[in-house]
């Protein structure tokens, strides 16, 4: 049995559909303040808080089978890390502390987790290798790198293992439709585009049109959430056959402007997407852009919906189901 904490969310709900369809049983802790009750079946889920060390514990007792984690938990709002740091190294650091604690006490050794090419901060080379410098520039990358570092030294003491996944930006939803991305507030540029083509929002906002690249905005790595999800379970696997501790790049090695991104949406929809050219938003590098090679060597993982109209895709089926039809139609 597998405990996928922050399994009722964008990312985690995935995790939990794959992992059940690679023929795990799952169970899944959330508190839900921001995932989503109706995308878990009821009895799978524990409404427990990480800093609850006696839940915790009292989860572990009451499953003797887990046998690993997969630890998805966390808040991830840059901006309100910088406003509000505590409330981050708190749910962030703190919650993560506890389960460690409450896992090392209840004998379960194994831990994929989520963290972020935030914790690279300003990328000296392109596409970001696992051995780049990891120097954050908000706290929220420092919350994750802090954690990354806890957990190679929890391997040394107490012999729990890991696979810290560094994600690049998730995006697109089940091909299946069953669950998708649904944030509230919503800041990633994809649902957002989609919200204008609904006709939910009047435009979008570019966040910089001066950058250093070919048309002036921000390029991304935008990797479809169901090849992250596919990833988790492979990372599970390999701890399951003695792997060792280490961190994996999940992107697809490629990036899109905003730009590019905006045109995909106008193919994908049919709508055209009234812009507003913006002012830099702080903290945004020009590029991001990672590679995967060394998941796909050691994890053997294959990304299968690479492509961004894949991606723009899935996601505007999953928006229109969740958000309603588009107004001219
Ligand atoms: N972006 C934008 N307008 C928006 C939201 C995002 O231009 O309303 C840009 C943002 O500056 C970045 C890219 O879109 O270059 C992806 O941003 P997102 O917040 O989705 O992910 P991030 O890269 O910050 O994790």
């Amino acid at each position: 049995m597998i405990l996928v904490t922050g399994g009722a969310g964008y990312i985690g709900s995935h995790v939990v559909i794959a992992l059940q369809q690679a023929g795990y049983e799952v169970l899944v802790l959330d508190n839900l303040c921001y995932g989503h009750a109706e995308f878990i079946e009821p009895q799978q889920l524990h409404r427990i808080d990480l800093e609850d060390r006696l839940g915790l514990d009292t989860l572990f007792k009451n499953h003797p089978t887990i046998e690993a984690v997969i630890h998805m938990a966390a808040f991830a709002y840059v901006g309100e890390s910088v406003s509000n740091p505590a409330l981050y190294y708190r749910n962030n650091v703190y919650g993560t502390l506890c389960l460690l604690e409450a896992m090392v006490a209840n004998g379960v050794k194994n831990l994929v987790f989520s963290s972020t090419c935030a914790t690279y901060g300003e990328p000296d080379w392109i596409p970001l290798t696992e051995d780049h410098p990891q120097r954050p520039i908000n706290p929220y990358g420092y919350t994750k790198l802090v954690i990354e570092q806890m957990l190679r030294d929890f391997d040394r003491a107490y012999g729990l293992r890991s696979v810290a996944f560094r994600y690049f930006n998730a995006a697109g939803a089940d091909p299946e439709g069953r669950v998708g991305e649904d944030h509230d507030p919503e800041t990633h540029l994809i649902p957002l585009v989609l919200d204008v083509a609904l006709g939910r929002r009047p435009q979008i906002t570019v966040f910089g049109t001066d950058y250093p690249t070919a048309d002036g905005t921000c390029i991304r790595d935008y990797i479809h959430v169901a090849d992250l999800a596919d990833a988790h379970v492979l990372g599970l696997k390999y701890l399951q056959a003695g792997g060792a501790t280490g961190a994996f790049n999940l992107g697809n090695g490629s990036g899109f402007s905003v730009r590019q991104v905006i045109e995909m949406v106008e193919k994908v929809t049919g709508q055209a997407i009234p812009q507003q050219l913006g002012t830099r938003r702080p903290g945004d590098p020009a590029a991001l852009i990672g590679s995967a090679d060394r998941a796909r060597s050691i994890l053997g993982w294959n990304p299968r919906y690479a492509d961004l109209e894949s991606i723009v895709t899935t996601a505007w089926n999953w928006h229109q189901k969740r958000f309603g039809l588009p107004q001219s139609i």
